[in-house]
């Protein structure tokens, strides 16, 4: 006898539009047939009872179902990132840390996240063997900087306050040169990484760097990238600057995040280069927030956030009208675990329309991380795209497509409450009634 689910009656999202109340069928971790209950045919769950399979179903009327959210900006590993009781905690206090904000993650409706450094090959472990909870990870591991870059924690006061700590499986990220990269670049991916993450601007969260300043040449971004090509796989860049973005999509990384400063020839070449973007506005935000909370932030971080959070805004608006692939990142970790969603609304407060939102939590997310399609997840054809050494998607075992509701992608799904359709996206993330993994239920 196979046990099958089928969620009855929601609205749905297929990962491109809302395409009215249907019934979908589960098989095996994998979503096995959508199919309309406008058009007066046999109900699936019936039909799959008729076969003998032992059916659960799952009343979905009244709610809408998506595919799992796709969060391309993580830092599992931190909360309150940039806050100095980095100072004085425990160095293993971040792995148990990480383990809860796994859980949260998933519990929000994430069920695939990027972490941009901090989780290491023991983290994504500990998930594979079921010992912890959490979203399908991949992971970036160390973040690479330059000397003096956003990723040093070398104060001129002589303390050493790096974002994370090294350790036997997390190389220090700083390098410089070409030759100090491309070694740099083989270590990092010794250690387990899925993905390449460096640093061409300042940032926010460094007390001794600006924003809008470049970091590490383009020469020296080109040799990363052919590293990592070259191990089947890519680089994002954190880049916050024009001149450090344009450095960064000269050199060919497959996504820039934050994206702050972006004037129209930059716009341009994002679409020259067919790059994505990765906005993570909730990140300036989280940082205000966080001062205005009493939080011990150092000042000049706190000054930056309130520098760059408007122009942000505008920025990826710009951005958005032009036409570049915008996908979903929260950079949670800076801000609390577990409210990811957020990003979906301030999406939509930037211009994105609630369709074109989801998208980028979705369909355009699974694209950057090359696991949208059969040929991205074979590897051909879509240019340094990761072939799958990461493994583990939802259907358990070999590396399951995501990001839609259709024949063949991992059922990892959420149910929302209401019509999104109608409602929109504001307090959508209140709205997660239900959330998939492989098909197996998880909240
Ligand atoms: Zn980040």
């Amino acid at each position: 006898m196979t046990h099958t689910l089928v969620i009855t009656g929601a609205q749905v999202f297929d990962g491109d539009a809302f395409i009215g109340t249907h019934d979908v069928l589960v098989r095996g971790g994998v979503v096995e047939a959508v199919r309309s209950t406008e058009a007066g045919g046999t109900p699936l769950a019936a039909e799959a009872s008729a076969a003998g399979s032992i059916v659960d179903v799952v009343d979905g009327s009244g709610k809408t179902l998506t595919p799992g959210l796709i969060d391309c900006h993580v830092h599992v590993a931190t909360e309150g990132a940039g806050s100095l009781d980095a100072f004085t905690e425990p160095f293993s206090l971040q792995f148990f840390r990480a383990a809860r904000n796994l859980e949260k993650t998933l519990q929000a409706g994430v069920t695939t996240a990027r972490d941009a450094g901090g989780a290491d090959a023991g983290v994504k472990t500990a998930l594979a063997q079921g010992l912890v909870e959490g979203p399908d990870l991949r992971a970036a591991i160390s973040i690479m900087s330059q000397t003096g870059g956003h990723g040093d924690g070398r104060m001129a006061s002589g303390a050493h306050m790096p974002m994370f700590t090294e350790h036997p499986g997390r190389p220090d990220g700083v390098a410089d040169g070409l030759d100090g990269v491309r070694a740099k670049t083989r270590e990092i991916l010794r250690a387990g990484a899925d993905h390449i993450k460096i640093c061409s601007t300042g940032g926010v969260l460094s007390p001794t760097d600006d924003p809008r300043h470049s970091q590490f040449t383009q020469a020296e971004i080109e040799v990363i990238v052919a590293e990592a090509a070259a191990q089947g796989t890519y680089v994002m860049s954190h880049a916050q600057g024009t001149e450090g973005i344009r450095n960064a999509l000269r050199a060919g990384v497959r996504s820039i995040e934050h994206g702050i400063y972006l004037d129209a020839q930059t716009i341009e070449l994002f679409l020259e280069k067919d790059a994505f973007l990765v906005p993570t506005l909730q990140a300036p935000q989280a940082v205000i927030a966080a001062a205005d909370a009493g939080a011990a932030l150092p000042p000049a971080v706190v000054e930056k956030a309130r520098m760059v959070a408007e122009v942000h805004r505008e920025a990826i608006a710009a951005a958005h009208q032009a036409g570049v692939k915008i996908a979903m990142g929260t950079d949670a970790g800076v801000g609390p675990h577990g409210e990811n969603l957020e990003e979906l609304e301030l999406m939509v407060g930037v211009g994105l329309s609630t369709e074109e939102a989801l998208r980028a939590g979705t369909t355009t997310a699974a694209a950057l991380l090359g696991i949208d399609s059969v040929e991205a997840v074979a590897g051909v054809g879509a240019g340094g795209v990761p072939s799958g050494a990461a493994g583990g998607g939802g259907a358990g075992g070999g590396l399951a497509l995501v990001g839609r509701v259709a024949p063949g992608y991992a059922a990892d799904l959420v149910l929302f409450d209401g019509d999104l359709s109608r409602a929109g996206l504001s307090e959508a993330r209140r709205r997660v009634s239900q959330v998939y993994r492989g098909g197996v239920r998880k909240r």
